[in-house]
């Protein structure tokens, strides 16, 4: 993976050491990539300390707030990246949220607010983030890359609102690519099978989807933050460069049972 050696990567997402985002950005400075993580600033201050210390093991160059509901934010961010790297080769999208209540119960009762939240932090940032990079990629092209789930496709119990989210989303990632594709900008999903983390955590019985995950799954286990990284490094390297626009899975088979 050699070709990393000096990509400039922003990597979203990264709340804490079960973050599969925190696996990725651990993965892509393995392999040489220069980072910025993006941090969501808390209510209490000490946020950036925080993600300081749990980047720690990789130094990323650049610590940067991002709230992706507050558009200044997002500017201030890609203004820092413009003026310190001047280019972007790799953007990680890997954020998601919805309000807890509407990861359990009933589907119909998903309140209009809570649907648009999960649509404008799970669905729409990608196209607000992706607007920022563009121009920081268009010189040498660039490999965008998302997280998303196969409840955008299937009715999985609890997931409830945040399937339409990733349903749109993955929409989002076929639409982007298409536009994008001419100025050698690739943007590809990653479909992860059930992960521990503290997103994961707010859908109700979480661990009824890891077991049964597992138990259906042809590998017979659940995947890895790692396993995930690995094919996000790939999707970021010159080594899937004949690939835009698609959902790669990486859980362990479980979309092809039944
Ligand atoms: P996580 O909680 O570690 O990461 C979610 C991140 O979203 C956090 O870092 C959080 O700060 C960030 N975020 C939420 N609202 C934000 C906002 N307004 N502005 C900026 N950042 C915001 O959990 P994770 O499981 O690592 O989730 C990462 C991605 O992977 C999500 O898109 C999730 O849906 C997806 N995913 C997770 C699983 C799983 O089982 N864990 C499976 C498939 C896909």
């Amino acid at each position: 993976m050699q070709d990393l050696q000096g990509k400039f990567a922003l990597v979203t997402g990264v709340a804490n050491r079960r973050s599969i985002a925190y696996a990725i950005a651990e993965r892509l400075a393995h392999y040489g990539a220069r980072l910025a993580i993006a941090y969501q600033p808390a209510e209490k201050s000490g946020a950036e300390d925080k993600i300081r210390k749990v980047t720690d093991e990789f130094g990323p160059e650049l610590l940067l707030p991002l709230d992706v509901t507050d558009p200044d934010s997002v500017n201030t961010l890609y203004r820092t990246l413009e003026e310190t790297w001047g280019h972007l080769d790799i953007l990680v999208h890997s954020i998601a949220t919805a309000m807890r209540d509407e990861l359990s119960g009933r589907p119909s009762d998903i309140s209009l607010q809570g649907y648009l939240l999960a649509q404008q932090v799970s669905a729409y940032s990608l196209i607000e983030l992706m607007r920022g990079a563009r121009p920081l990629m268009t010189q040498r092209g660039g490999s965008v890359i998302t997280l998303t789930y196969i409840g955008s496709d299937r009715a999985v119990p609890n997931y409830n609102v945040m399937g339409s989210a990733k349903a749109a989303l993955e929409a989002n990632v076929r639409y982007l690519a298409m536009e994008l594709g001419a100025e050698n900008i690739r943007v590809n999903a990653i479909s992860a099978g059930p992960i521990r983390t503290v997103s994961a955590s707010g859908i109700k019985d979480f661990l009824g989807l890891l077991h049964n995950a597992a138990e259906k799954a042809p590998l017979k286990r659940n995947v890895t933050q790692e396993e995930v990284a690995h094919v996000a490094a790939f999707l970021a390297s010159s080594l899937s460069s004949g690939i835009t626009g698609q959902t790669l899975f990486v859980d362990a088979g479980y979309n092809v049972w039944g």
